[in-house]
């Protein structure tokens, strides 16, 4: 016999028929034992691109070997891949490439904003920002040796205090990767503007996630990575976003034989791209390309204000379910769904990487960030409400039973 149907679950039910997004999830490889709230960090995968990448290895790898450059115009895989992405994050044509690791273009676009302001010696970070990003700044810094300063800031305020005419560059996640908080982007960007600072965001839990808009927002450079919410696979390309006007302002100091206007002359000395091409470095992987280019197909019809909206109402549930079944959680994200990206962070009274193993090993895949951050990323594309009110509903029943006490919960593996 089944159970009757909770309150919850009849919402969640109502909510699904009528979602405009419903459609898509059946082109996502999802098992229906699992829900999967771990988009934030690795999408989930579409079965279409695993045929795609058998047809590039066979026919275009295996037969036409290097032909296939300029036959399956792998050579221009960073732009085609960058007009995938631009649509989505709010850029005109030409503005975006899919290229290396969102690591090395902050480098990248870091090296160039403090070229394009070599006045001025302070770089604006915030504290909690993804450690990669505050990195790569240091290690900057420390390869110039030219006495600039990173300063990290703990709060909205101070971040609003810290920027003024010394500012060179103001370096910003959109999204707390942790707690999911989201920046007022056209704010903030204004303000680095008014103070004479170029603006670097990083929209590695935004691309995907809700609309974006760079360019209407004036933004100076935008880096992000296409395996989140982008869907393109385990360490696929990143992209880089640079404003048009700034294009051609300076050159980045990894300029390979790809950021030259013709690699193909093989010439010793380096002339600059005359477009985005400029930010490429060398050799894309083509196999990571073609997948991320199949992976970006179905944003082609998808109205990213459908995204947002069914973001807001999968979190809304997900939140109202938890905090009427489980008062050991507490909401670390800001209630104000406006002011949040398109995950949820709890807090838990026990062992929060425990309990997450437990949910996990329930079917339940969320993630834990150190110290005691449980995380829920919600996909619009491939989440239904039914997912976001079971998981809640799995995780409040594993809080009371005590399931989580289990020691083989405990056990910490390399990647959490
Ligand atoms: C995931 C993430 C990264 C990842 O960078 P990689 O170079 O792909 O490892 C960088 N920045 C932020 C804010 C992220 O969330």
């Amino acid at each position: 016999m089944t159970e009757p149907a909770t309150a919850f679950q009849q919402i969640a039910e109502v909510l699904d028929k009528s979602d405009p997004l419903a459609a898509y999830r059946e082109r996502f490889a999802i098992s229906p034992e699992c829900i999967y709230l771990d988009g934030n960090s690795l999408g989930a995968l579409q079965p279409a691109i695993g045929k795609r990448l058998a047809e590039t290895v066979v026919r275009e790898w295996g037969t036409d070997l290097i032909q296939s450059w300029n036959k399956a115009d792998w050579v221009n895989l960073p732009e085609a891949v960058g007009e995938q992405i631009a649509p989505i994050i709010g850029a005109a044509k030409g503005c975006v490439v899919a290229t290396d690791s969102t690591s090395v273009n902050v480098f990248k676009a870091l090296a160039a904003a403090l070229l394009l302001r070599s006045d001025r010696k302070k770089i604006i970070s915030e504290r909690g920002n993804f450690p990669t990003d505050l990195y790569m700044t240091q290690a900057m810094t420390n390869f110039l040796g030219m006495g600039h300063e990173l300063v990290m800031v703990e709060s909205d305020q101070e971040l609003v205090d810290a920027i003024d005419d010394e500012t060179a560059v103001v370096l910003l996640t959109q999204t707390d990767y942790k707690t999911g908080r989201m920046l007022d982007m056209a704010e903030i960007t204004n303000l680095a503007h008014e103070k004479g600072a170029l603006i670097i965001w990083d929209l590695c839990h935004s691309a995907g996630a809700f609309p974006v808009a760079l360019d209407a927002c004036d933004v100076d450079f935008a880096i992000g990575c296409g395996y989140k919410y982008l869907n393109g696979g385990p360490g696929a390309p990143a992209f880089i976003y640079v404003k048009k006007e700034l294009q051609e302002a300076v050159v980045q100091p990894l300029s390979g034989w790809f950021a030259h206007e013709a690699p193909f002359q093989f010439d010793p000395d380096f002339e600059p791209a005359t477009s985005i091409k400029r930010y490429l470095t060398g050799t894309p992987p083509v196999l990571s390309m073609i997948a991320l280019n199949e992976a970006l197909k179905i944003w082609e019809d998808v109205d990213m204000r459908y995204i947002r909206q069914k973001s807001v109402g999968l979190s809304q549930l997900f939140i109202q379910t938890i905090e009427e079944k489980c008062q050991e959680l507490t909401l670390v994200s800001p209630r104000d769904p406006m002011k949040r990206g398109s995950q949820v962070s709890f807090t838990f009274s026990g062992d929060g990487y425990a309990l997450i193993q437990a949910l996990i090993s329930e079917g339940v895949i969320g993630d834990f960030r150190q110290p005691d951050i449980l995380r829920f990323g919600f996909a619009p594309l491939y989440n239904s409400y039914k997912d976001a009110v079971r998981a809640a509903e799995i995780l409040a029943d594993i809080v009371e039973s005590g399931r989580w006490k289990d020691k083989k919960f405990s056990l910490r593996s390399t990647v959490t």
